[in-house]
């Protein structure tokens, strides 16, 4: 392999799973190395991939989730040997965890489980002076048809959407996360100006939602809400939705009020379960009630919750399923919970933060996972049979009746009055730090 100018290196940046939103890697990257980028959907026709794959000389694969990485090992192996003669780059929170499971097979790659251009320019162009910490300007100038992206649904009808992010990483440290394994703790904020002007050009191509879709809204709250506010003041009729923790929102119930004031349609939380003891194994910092908190904060400003669960742990019983499926039910979310939310399973990447007692047991390639087997045999095989009820539910409430049913709780009970806020719902599946296993 001829090692090419670094400054002159074509790049192909082939983009697998982005939860149907726009590549962020992709507009970053896009901004610094311009028309020498080229970015490929990993699903695209195997013989247009290897063409852009001949065209480049080094290829980015994204792995961001397990999803993305399936995808990427699918990439890796339809193309091993046009791969073999370039430098190729795996970027993502799951980047190790495939080297790990390709094993002796792909010698050479570069695994960067941080998804920060920096580093990712940085292996490209060793000579380049890194941009380290602090705030950096990335002045996005792709431009896209939104109508590629996921879209928002309100009131029956679909509405395009836009999406940024104000900060790369997270702050937290939630054991079981592979963005914590990857970042641990650390944070990038990315200039507001050039936040705001990225937003603005897709205000104005149509959108009229927008996801922020930090890892957590609040790494940097300062500079994230100032962000919104300047969204919300150029663009009040535009609605948005952010990602934030239970034990944040639990902590301030001055801050769905103010989120709402400021266009937020619907809050993205990671619950994953309504047992204390595990939750404290997941170091989520939050405990049942505080996720009851957040929800009442939450609708009492009118704001939507859009909780994810990991009903599935080596510690689970089939009690804490059904506690999860009464919270959907009186909570009224039955028709914005994803069914699939109600089949995950915990993932335990090579990069997890978790302790590994003996309930684990080693490393499965196929699945990019420790081990684990339920403690409670009732759960044997139930996740795989929810996931296949959620992939032919044609509606959110009828895919969690179905649930509800399999999981043994008989009719459904009479609840109180809807205080949930009519749904925003987002035409792609979503996940907090998690992806249902294959
Ligand atoms: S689960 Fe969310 S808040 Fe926790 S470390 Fe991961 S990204 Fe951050």
């Amino acid at each position: 392999m001829t090692a090419p100018r670094t400054d002159a290196a074509r790049v192909l940046l082939i983009t697998t799973y982005d939860l149907g939103h726009r590549p962020q890697l992709a507009a970053l990257l896009q901004a610094e190395l311009a028309d020498r980028l080229t970015v490929v959907d990993g699903k695209a026709d195997a013989a247009v991939l290897a063409s852009e794959i001949r065209s480049a000389d080094w290829i980015i694969l994204t792995t961001p989730m397990l999803t993305g990485a399936l995808i990427a090992e699918q990439v890796l192996a339809a193309h091993t040997d046009l791969l073999a003669a370039r430098h190729v780059l795996l970027v993502g929170a799951y980047a190790t965890t495939t080297l790990h499971a390709l094993g002796e097979t792909h010698h050479g790659i570069i695994a960067l489980d941080r998804d920060d251009p920096e580093l990712v320019l940085g292996a490209i162009e060793p000579e380049r002076p890194l941009r380290r910490g602090g705030r950096r300007h990335y002045r996005v100038t792709t431009s896209e048809p939104l109508d590629r992206y996921r879209h928002a649904e309100r009131n029956g009808s679909w509405q395009l959407a836009g999406y940024a992010e104000t900060t790369l990483g997270c702050r937290h440290g939630c054991l079981h996360c592979p963005v914590a394994g990857a970042w641990h703790g650390r944070i990038v904020t990315l200039d507001a100006t050039d936040v705001l002007a990225d937003i603005d050009r897709q205000v104005e191509a149509g959108a009229s939602h927008l996801s922020l879709g930090d890892a957590d809204f609040l790494s940097a709250p300062r500079h994230a809400l100032a962000i919104l506010r300047s969204v919300h003041e150029r663009h009040p009729q535009l609605s948005v939705d952010v990602t934030i923790k239970i034990a944040e929102l639990a902590a301030d119930p001055t801050l769905p009020a103010r989120l709402a004031e400021l266009g937020v349609a619907f809050v993205i939380s990671a619950v994953e379960s309504l047992r204390d003891d595990i939750l404290d194994r997941l170091g989520k910092g939050h405990h049942a009630h505080d996720v009851l908190a957040a929800r009442d904060a939450l609708f009492a400003a009118g704001v939507g919750l859009h909780p994810t669960f990991i009903p599935f742990t080596p510690w689970s019983r089939l009690e804490d399923l059904h506690d999860i499926l009464r919270f959907v039910w009186d909570s009224h979310l039955e028709d914005v919970v994803e069914p699939v939310q109600y089949g995950i399973e915990l993932l335990v990447p090579t990069s997890s933060l978790l302790e590994i007692g003996p309930e684990f047991g080693d490393f499965d390639p196929a699945t990019l996972s420790r081990r684990w087997n339920p403690s409670d045999p009732r759960l044997d095989g139930l996740a795989p049979r929810i996931r296949a009820i959620a992939a032919r539910s044609a509606r959110y409430d009828e895919g969690f009746r179905a649930v509800w049913e399999l999981a043994g709780l008989g009719a459904l009970p009479s609840r109180g009055p809807r205080r949930a806020p009519a749904p925003t719902l987002m035409s792609e599946a979503w996940f907090c730090c998690a992806a249902p296993p294959r």
